[in-house]
C-alpha cells in the first residue's frame, strides 16, 4: 500500500517507538513507524511488565527521575489506552516484596527508597507471611513496596498498536534494511527496499538493534542485546499476589493464575532461545522460594533481547552531529517501566519543546571516548 510522506519517521515499533508515535500523533503530527519485522514482538513483548515506583519531586539520579516520571504517568496512560483501544492491558498496583540476605541490607534498601520519596516498609516475619504465605524462608529479611505495579506486555503492545492506528499512525512492517542519505548535518531521506521517505525528523527506537542503524550513520553506540529467559507457570490458585524479587530474579503473578519466573542475563548476541541451564535455574529459584510451585504446570517458556547499555541507562534525546535525528534506546531491564516517560520526553523534543525532566545522564554521545 502506498504511504504518504510523514513529518516524523520512527524506526522500531517496540514499546518505545509505539508509545512515542502515539503521543506525537495525538499532538497532530503525521507519523510513520518502520519495523524490521512485526511491531511489538521483541523485548517489549517478552518482558515481565514490572513497574517499580518512584517520586518525581524527590528523585535525584537520572534513573530515578525517568522511573519516577513514568510511574506518575502510568495510571492515566493505562486508562487512556483502554478507552482508546478497548483493551485492558492488565495495569494494576500489586506491590512487591524484595528479599535480602541480611536484615541490615533490607533496612538499607528501605532507607534508600524512602530517601527517594517512595513508600517502603521493612517486613516482620508475620507481615512477610501475610504477603507470601508459602515462602520457604519465613524469617527472611524483606521489604515491601506498596506502589509497585505491573502490566501485561502482549496486551499493552496490542493496545498501543490499535491506539496508534486510530490516531492515524502509518505502519510499514518487514521494512528491510534502512539506508540513509545525509546532507551535511541533516538526514535528507531514508530508503528501504520498497520505499523512499523524505523526512523532516527521524527517531531511532529499534531496541537492541539500534546500534546497527547508528552504524549505518557512522555513529557507533555500545547498545547490545542481553538475552533474558522466562518460564511461565500456571497454577489453579495464586499462592501470592505481589511481585517477589530476589536480586535480579523475580516472580510475577497474573490474576488468571499465571506466574512468570524471570530472568537470566546472557551476552549471546542476537540469539533468542531457552536453554536447559536457563530454564532449570529459573525453576530451581522459584520452587526453592515457594515450594508449592513444584506442582505448578509449565505453561510456556520464551526469551527476549534486552537493549543493554554499559551503564544500564538509555540513550535518550537528540543525536549530536545531526539536526533531525533523535534516539530512545538502551533501556536494558526497564524499558517497559520507563516507556511513558521516555515517549513524553522524545515527543516533546521532536516537536521542538523542552524535556519535562533534566536529560543529564542520558546523552547519546556519553560513551564516545570510552
Ligand atoms: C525477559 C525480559 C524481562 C523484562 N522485564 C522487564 C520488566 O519487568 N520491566 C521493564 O520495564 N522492562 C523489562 N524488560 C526490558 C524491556 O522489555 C525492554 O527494555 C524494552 O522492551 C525495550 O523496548 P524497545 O522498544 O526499546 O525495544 P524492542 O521491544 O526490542 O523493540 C525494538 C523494535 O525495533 C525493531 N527493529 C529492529 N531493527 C530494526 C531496524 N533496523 N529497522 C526498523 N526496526 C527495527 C524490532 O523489530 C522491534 O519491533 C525485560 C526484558 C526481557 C527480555
Amino acid at each position: 500500500m502506498p504511504l504518504s510522506q510523514p513529518d516524523i519517521l520512527i524506526a522500531g515499533g517496540g514499546v518505545t517507538g509505539l508509545t512515542t508515535a502515539l503521543l506525537l500523533a495525538r499532538e497532530g503530527a503525521s507519523v510513520l513507524v518502520l519495523d524490521r519485522s512485526e511491531t511489538g514482538r521483541e523485548a517489549s513483548w517478552a518482558g515481565a511488565g514490572m513497574l517499580p515506583p518512584g517520586n518525581v519531586q524527590l528523585s535525584t539520579s537520572p534513573e530515578a527521575r525517568l522511573r519516577s516520571l513514568s510511574h506518575s504517568l502510568w495510571p492515566k496512560f493505562a486508562a487512556d489506552l483502554q478507552e482508546l483501544s478497548g483493551i485492558d492491558n492488565g495495569y494494576r498496583v500489586c506491590g512487591s516484596v524484595l528479599l535480602f540476605s541480611s536484615h541490615a541490607a533490607a533496612e538499607a534498601a528501605a532507607g534508600q527508597w524512602r530517601k527517594d520519596g517512595t513508600n517502603a516498609s521493612v517486613l516482620s516475619g508475620s507481615q512477610l507471611n501475610d504477603h507470601v504465605p508459602g515462602l520457604n524462608k519465613s524469617d527472611a529479611a524483606a521489604i515491601f513496596l506498596p506502589q509497585f505495579a505491573q502490566v501485561r506486555n502482549p496486551r499493552h503492545l496490542k493496545a498501543l498498536r490499535i491506539a496508534c492506528e486510530l490516531a492515524g499512525v502509518q505502519f510499514r512492517e518487514q521494512a528491510g534494511t534502512l539506508k540513509f542519505t545525509v546532507h551535511g548535518e541533516r538526514i535528507h531521506s531514508v530508503r528501504t527496499p520498497a520505499d523512499q521517505f523524505t523526512c523532516p525528523r527521524i527517531c531511532l527506537t529499534a531496541g537492541a538493534w539500534t546500534a546497527g542503524i547508528m552504524a549505518e550513520l557512522g555513529v557507533p553506540i555500545p547498545v547490545k542485546p542481553i538475552r533474558g529467559q522466562i518460564v511461565q507457570l500456571q497454577v489453579a490458585r495464586l499462592p501470592f499476589e505481589c511481585v517477589i524479587e530476589v536480586g535480579r530474579r523475580y516472580l510475577v503473578p497474573r490474576t488468571d493464575g499465571l506466574i512468570l519466573i524471570g530472568s537470566t542475563e546472557e551476552d549471546v548476541g542476537f540469539h533468542k532461545a531457552n536453554t536447559a541451564e536457563g530454564v532449570s535455574g529459573l525453576l530451581d529459584f522459584a520452587t526453592s522460594l515457594v515450594p508449592e510451585l513444584r506442582d505448578a504446570e509449565i505453561a510456556r517458556t520464551w526469551s527476549g533481547l534486552r537493549p543493554g547499555s554499559p551503564d544500564e541507562l538509555p540513550l535518550l534525546g537528540s543525536v549530536s552531529g545531526f539536526d533531525n535525528l533523535w534516539i530512545g534506546a538502551g533501556h536494558f531491564r526497564a524499558g517497559l517501566q520507563m516507556s511513558p516517560g521516555t515517549a513524553l520526553i522524545l515527543s516533546q523534543l521532536i516537536l521542538g519543546n523542552s524535556s519535562p525532566i533534566p536529560l543529564e545522564g542520558f546523552a547519546a554521545d556519553r560513551f564516545r571516548n570510552s
